[in-house]
């Protein structure tokens, strides 16, 4: 839905024109994957599909949120104090804007309110970071109006607070660090210990290539109760090594730090995952600043071997999807996000994109998998305010 369309929604629901237009992405995972909770590298670019948001102040301390995307038959929006924002008080969807308002307040930023209507192209729930997105767009657009003269990175770190407190979603940082500050054409070197990042050139259009977004459209129930199994023993495993975290363990030093795990298999993968991962994010960035970019294709398709077998959080959707590609001409392919479900990506050539898709559309079919949706990406701009007060 177009920045016109979510303005003219704002003007029918609250009877007068919004300050202004904003939109931030949802974003694809390149490389780097559950290291951002082990203080390691990641590797997103942003999506060109992005909520956009229309806003309004109040001063009134009222918030009112409203989505085109939620069907709840009222056709109203959610009233919300901001003075009784509470994270226990958080529910549904509107927990993710509300958390963010929260956020803000709790770090001092004086916000009195405001009007939201939004509407999203990002596919929620894909892993494909539609609530990133949907954060994103509520604090950029509320840095502006309130000039609360934040960062982009400081953004991102406020939206973590939100979804992780606010909302209950213990997620890392790169998400919102990706759709607040990534550039069209580059993927994000992010450093999640230190939030320094580097804008690298990714732009496998004018080299012939292509980015393939599988999305499976499964989510397997369990995967919330997974993700904090794997930060639990990812924790375990730098308690047991001595580190503040696996990111302290150089890639040349892990056959000893796995030594001295002993028998603790469990821990031992999961170390060697967060490691191996991390230097894979290196060995991208270096292929990427050579400029050769077809070789990052088995690094992904390693990556994906080692969520597999190590990490083990991809599932038989995604494996199909990785397999396929990988046997159906792709340069390389890998699960991308928490896993469990959501989506896979392949790197493919321009011409072969025809064929691989079949190829991946037709092997769902004869496995019984719901049909994939298959999208290519293309690395696109980061959070931005699109319009003014009329
Ligand atoms: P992902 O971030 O991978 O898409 P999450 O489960 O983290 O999946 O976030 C999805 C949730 O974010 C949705 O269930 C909904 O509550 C909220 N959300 C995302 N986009 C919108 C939107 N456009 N309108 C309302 N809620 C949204
Ligand atoms: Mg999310």
């Amino acid at each position: 839905m177009g920045p016109q369309r979510v303005r003219e929604g704002f003007v029918e629901l609250y009877g007068a024109e919004p300050e202004g237009v904003w939109a931030a992405p949802g974003r694809v995972n390149l490389i780097g994957e559950h290291t951002d909770y082990n203080d390691g590298f990641v590797m997103p670019f942003a999506l060109p599909h992005v909520t956009v948001a229309a806003l309004a102040r109040r001063t009134d301390g009222l918030l009112r949120l409203h989505s085109a995307d939620i069907d709840d038959g009222a056709g109203k929006p959610v009233e919300l104090r901001v003075e009784e924002l509470t994270p226990e008080s958080g529910d549904g969807w509107t927990a993710y804007p509300a958390g963010v308002v929260w956020a803000l307040r709790a770090a001092g930023h004086a916000v009195t309110g405001a009007d939201v209507h939004l509407a999203s192209t990002v596919p929620a729930g894909a892993g494909l970071s539609s609530s990133a997105a949907l954060e994103v767009v509520v604090a950029l657009a509320l840095n502006d109006l309130f000039e609360l003269g934040l960062r982009g990175w400081q953004l991102a770190r406020l939206c973590q607070r939100a979804e992780n407190i606010y909302v209950g979603a213990p997620t890392g940082i790169m998400d919102q660090t990706a759709s607040a500050c990534c550039e069209a054409g580059h993927a994000l070197f992010l450093d999640t210990r230190d939030l320094s990042q580097r804008q690298i050139p990714f732009d496998l259009v004018s080299q012939g290539m292509r980015l393939l977004v599988v999305d499976t459209r499964v989510k397997h129930a369990h995967s919330d109760g997974e993700y904090g199994k794997r930060r639990a023993g990812c924790e375990k495993g730098a308690a047991l090594l001595g580190v503040d975290a696996l990111r302290d363990i150089p890639y040349d030093e892990l056959d000893a730090a796995l030594g001295r795990l002993g028998d603790e298999a469990e821990v031992r993968r999961l170390v060697r995952h967060i490691v191996t991962e991390n230097h894979r994010v290196e060995r991208v960035v270096s292929l990427l600043r050579a400029g050769d970019a077809r070789a990052i294709g088995p690094v992904l398709t390693e990556g994906h071997i080692s969520l597999r077998d190590d990490f083990r959080i991809s599932c038989p959707e995604l494996d199909l999807v990785v397999d396929t590609a990988n046997a159906s001409g792709a340069l390389g392919a890998r699960m991308t996000g928490g896993g469990f479900g959501g989506s896979a990506i392949v790197l493919a050539e321009e011409a072969g994109v025809p064929s691989l898709t079949k190829a991946i559309e037709d092997a769902f079919a004869a496995a019984g998998f719901t049909a994939p949706r298959v999208f290519e990406a293309v690395p696109s701009a980061g959070a931005r305010r699109l319009s003014r007060a009329a």
